[in-house]
């Protein structure tokens, strides 16, 4: 699996599949050598078109955004709690961010719920 960032990936935009597979292909026999030439199977993933995303991680976060803003994504909306990577208060946009907003949003959850009188749910044995 490789990437290809920023103005590169750019640059590329306009080719079509089969070119970019060509270019990138010279790169892996400069890196690897001509056994990099019999590559199996191309998945090519442009995410800069994805309609949601539109790029990779954090591509819509330019300076300020996540300083003034980035504490009320986590916030709570009634019952609702969010625990995706961009509300990590440390490595958001990355996998370890996923991981600790999860578990920061399940105990918020076990909390809010509790104290908004629910009732526990015991797990059956
Ligand atoms: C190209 C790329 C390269 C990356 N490289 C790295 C890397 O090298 N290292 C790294 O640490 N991180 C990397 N990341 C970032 C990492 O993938 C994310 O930070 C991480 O996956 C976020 O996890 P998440 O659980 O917050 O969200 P996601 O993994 O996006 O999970 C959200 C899930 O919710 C589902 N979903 C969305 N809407 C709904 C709905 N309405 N109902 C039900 N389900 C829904 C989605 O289908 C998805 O499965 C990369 C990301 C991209 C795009």
């Amino acid at each position: 699996m490789g990437f290809l960032k920023a103005n590169k990936a750019r640059s590329l935009n306009d080719l079509t599949d089969e070119e970019v597979q060509g270019l990138v292909l010279q790169d892996l026999i400069a890196y690897f050598g001509p056994r990099a030439a019999s590559v199996q199977r191309w998945v090519i993933q442009r995410w800069n078109r994805e309609e949601y995303s539109r790029g990779c991680h954090f591509a819509f976060c330019p300076p300020n955004i996540m300083t003034v803003y980035g504490k009320s994504l986590a916030d709570p909306v009634g019952n609702i709690y969010f625990a995706g990577t961009e509300v990590s208060d440390r490595w958001a946009g990355f996998l370890e961010g996923a991981i600790i907003a999860g578990h920061a949003a399940a105990e918020a959850a076990i909390k809010g719920l509790s104290l908004s009188g629910r009732e526990e749910v015991e797990p059956k044995a």
